[in-house]
C-alpha cells in the first residue's frame, strides 16, 4: 500500500522530466551551431602572383550545401562558409549550390523554421530550398542562377557570380517519379547524385557493400538524365554504383565532392579503379576541403588528394568540391580561397594547370554536355555512344 501522496508526487516528477527532455530537445534543435564548423584563420600569405592568377582564373566550386542553414547569403555572415559577400571576395565565379534532402540533415524544422510542408517530403525541401535561393536574387544583377557554360563565362567576365543546383540523392524524387527531372532541368539544375548518406531506391552509397550497382530504377534514372543534359555525380555511390553510373551516362560524369582512398584509405573517399572509370569519360572530380575525406581539413592535404589524381590520370579532370556548409570544417572558406591558389603556385604547378583545377575541367564538361544538348537540339546528334 503506498501513501496517498506518492502516485500524485510521481505523476509530478513524470511531467517534470518529460517537460525538461522536450525542453533540451527543443533547445539543442534550436541553437545555432554553426560555429562548430567554421574555417581556421588564414594560414598561409597569399602573394601578388598568386593573386593575380587567382583573380584571372575563372574559379568554380562543385558543391555547397548554403542552404540548408538559416543564413541569409546576401550578407557576410559571422559564421559558415559560402554567403555572397564571401563567394566575391574570395574570387568565386561560379558555385553550386547543392541540396540536400535527407532526414535529419536536410531537415531543420525547429533550427531553421522551414516549412511543415517540407518535415516529411524530401522533394519538398528540395523546393523549399530552391524558392529560398531564388527570393534571395530577386532584383540583384551581381548574382545570378545559370543554365550554360557561355552563361557562366559571360557572367565570369563582367563580374557577375553564376549559381548552378546539383541535387544531393534521387530519393528526393517522389515515388519515383521520374518527370520531376524534367522540372529540375528547367529550373538551374546541373547534375544530380543518385545515392546520398544511404541506400535507395536508385543504387548503393560509398558506405554500404560496395559489389551493389544501380538498380533497374537507378539505370532509368540516368537515361532520363541523358534526354534531359543532367550530369551524373557519383559523389557518395559505392564504387560499382559508381562505375556503372559513369558507364551509363552520355555526357562527361563528375564527382561533385570526395577524397581520394590512395591518400586517406575512407569509405567516403574514392578508389584509383573509381577516378580512372571517371577520366576514361572525360569527367572531373571535385576535391574536398574538409570532412570525412580528409584527415585534418588543412590545405596541403586537399592538394595531397588532388596530387594523386594527377599523378594517376592527369590534371584534366581535378576540380574544387569544397562541400562548404555541408556539416564540415574546411581548411578554407570562400573567402580564403585565394591561399589554396597560393598553396598550388608554391608546389611550382603551372599556372595552365591552376586554371584548369580552379575551373577550366569544370568549363570543359559543361561545355561539353551543351554542345551535345545543341547538336541534338539541331538534328545533327553525333553518333551514340556504343551502349556497355
Ligand atoms: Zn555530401
Amino acid at each position: 500500500m503506498s501513501e496517498p501522496s506518492n502516485p500524485s508526487r510521481r505523476r509530478w516528477l513524470r511531467r517534470t522530466i518529460g517537460v525538461g527532455l522536450l525542453g533540451l530537445t527543443a533547445t539543442a534543435f534550436a541553437i545555432d551551431f554553426d560555429w562548430l564548423f567554421d574555417a581556421p584563420a588564414p594560414q598561409i600569405e597569399v602573394s601578388e602572383r598568386a593573386r593575380r592568377l587567382h583573380r584571372s582564373a575563372i574559379v568554380i566550386d562543385l558543391h555547397a550545401d548554403a542552404l540548408l542553414w538559416r543564413r541569409d547569403l546576401r550578407r557576410r555572415n559571422r559564421h559558415g562558409h559560402v554567403d555572397f559577400p564571401r563567394l566575391r571576395e574570395g574570387g568565386v565565379d561560379a558555385q553550386a549550390i547543392t541540396l540536400a534532402s535527407l532526414w535529419p540533415i536536410g531537415l531543420n524544422a525547429i533550427r531553421n523554421r522551414w516549412p511543415p510542408r517540407t518535415w516529411t517530403r524530401p522533394w519538398e525541401r528540395v523546393r523549399y530550398q530552391m524558392e529560398r535561393l531564388a527570393h534571395m536574387l530577386e532584383g540583384r544583377d551581381d548574382v545570378a542562377l545559370v543554365r550554360t557554360a557561355a552563361e557562366l563565362r559571360a557572367n565570369a567576365a563582367r563580374g557577375v557570380i553564376s549559381l548552378f543546383h546539383g541535387i544531393e540523392g534521387a530519393h528526393a524524387l517522389p515515388d519515383g517519379d521520374l518527370s520531376k527531372l524534367d522540372w529540375l532541368a528547367e529550373h538551374g539544375v546541373l547534375f544530380v547524385a543518385p545515392v546520398h548518406l544511404e541506400d535507395n531506391a536508385y543504387g548503393h552509397h560509398g558506405g554500404g557493400d560496395p559489389e551493389r550497382g544501380l538498380t533497374e530504377l537507378g539505370r532509368r534514372l540516368i537515361d532520363r538524365m541523358n534526354e534531359l543534359g543532367l550530369l551524373v555525380d557519383t559523389a557518395h555511390a559505392g564504387s560499382r554504383t559508381l562505375q556503372e553510373a559513369v558507364r551509363r551516362s552520355a555526357f562527361p560524369p563528375i564527382n561533385s565532392h570526395t577524397g581520394v582512398k590512395a591518400v586517406r584509405d575512407h569509405w567516403r573517399n574514392i578508389s584509383d579503379d573509381d577516378i580512372r572509370a571517371i577520366a576514361a569519360r572525360d569527367g572531373v572530380i571535385g576535391i574536398m576541403f574538409g570532412g570525412m575525406a580528409l584527415d585534418h581539413p588543412r590545405i596541403d592535404e586537399i592538394l595531397a588528394h588532388m596530387q594523386h589524381v594527377i599523378d594517376l590520370v592527369g590534371d584534366r579532370y581535378v576540380a574544387l568540391g569544397s562541400d562548404w556548409d555541408g556539416w564540415i570544417r574546411p581548411a578554407v572558406d570562400p573567402a580564403g580561397l585565394p591561399q589554396l591558389t597560393e598553396a598550388m603556385v608554391r608546389r611550382g604547378w603551372s599556372e595552365a594547370r591552376i586554371r584548369r583545377i580552379l575551373g577550366e575541367n569544370v568549363l570543359r564538361v559543361w561545355e561539353s554536355r551543351d554542345r551535345l544538348l545543341a547538336a541534338r537540339r539541331s538534328g545533327h546528334p553525333p553518333a551514340p555512344r556504343p551502349e556497355k
